[in-house]
């Protein structure tokens, strides 16, 4: 799978995708992640990418000129999303990273300042993506985490499957508790059923305590009658 990213500060990128999982994902061939200056874009000698708002008004606004040059230079197919990162745009989730993880090149458009001019949202964007509900001073941690999140689905980007398969969001709620050695630590406890060696007893008890972690947190994942369920518990 192949990430073009276009930014204005394409150092920022020196060393996020050289280590952990990402990495590796590159090393196996199967992710490829290109980071485009988009001054690279400009045919002026100042290589100019941001200007005035029209309308007046504080900041800048990259212009629209070297962002579609750089997506169309870019682009390997019409089938390609284009994705500008925005706080406006759809809340990036599990079940979106999923499905981006099927493309075989997405786009990334890194937006500055003020934004970007909408003509490039209108006409040449699939889609915007937001990482939450507040304001980065740029899209490039956005990119990241998008590239980080949906790299995670592509098929053996990560080692054991199973692991993707058990995370949070997967099967609608969070994850259960993990833990390691030592068995006590400064008089902590670990659970004893996970010393039971009854695979079936260890599963069910992973599985009421992922509910039980999500009802309290984020009673919102759980479907009505799970919900129902848990709170006749307590
Ligand atoms: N004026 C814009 C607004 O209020 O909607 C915010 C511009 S922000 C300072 C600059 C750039 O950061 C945006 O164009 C976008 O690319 C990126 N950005 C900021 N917050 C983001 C978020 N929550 N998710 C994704 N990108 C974000």
């Amino acid at each position: 799978m192949r990430f073009d990213i276009i930014t204005i500060f394409p150092d920022m990128f020196g060393s996020v995708f050289k280590e952990g999982v990402v990495a590796k994902g590159i090393e196996k061939g199967l992710l490829d992640i290109r980071v485009h200056d988009l001054r690279d874009y400009t045919t002026d000698k100042h290589r100019q990418v941001d200007d005035r708002p029209f309308g007046g008004g504080p900041g800048m606004v990259l212009m629209p000129d070297p962002l579609f040059r750089a997506v169309e230079t870019n682009r390997l197919s019409k089938e390609s999303p284009v994705y500008v990162l925005s706080p406006q745009g759809q809340r990036l989730n599990s079940a979106l990273a999923e499905k981006a993880a099927g493309c075989s090149q997405i786009l990334l458009v890194c937006g500055r300042y003020e934004g970007i001019d909408e003509r490039v949202i209108e006409h040449l964007a699939t889609d915007e993506i937001s990482i939450g509900d507040y304001i980065l001073t740029g899209g490039e941690p956005a990119a990241w985490v998008f590239v980080d999140a949906v790299s995670r689905f592509v098929p053996s980007v990560i080692g054991k499957e199973e692991s993707v398969a058990m995370d949070s969001f997967q099967d609608g709620i969070l994850d259960c508790p993990h833990y390691t050695r030592p068995r006590d630590y400064q008089g902590y406890a670990v659970p004893e059923v996970l010393f039971s060696g009854d695979h079936k007893k260890i599963a069910e008890w992973r599985r009421t305590m992922a509910l039980k972690k999500t009802s309290a947190v984020r009673p919102d994942l759980l479907p009505d009658k799970e919900n129902r369920r848990e709170r006749k518990r307590k």
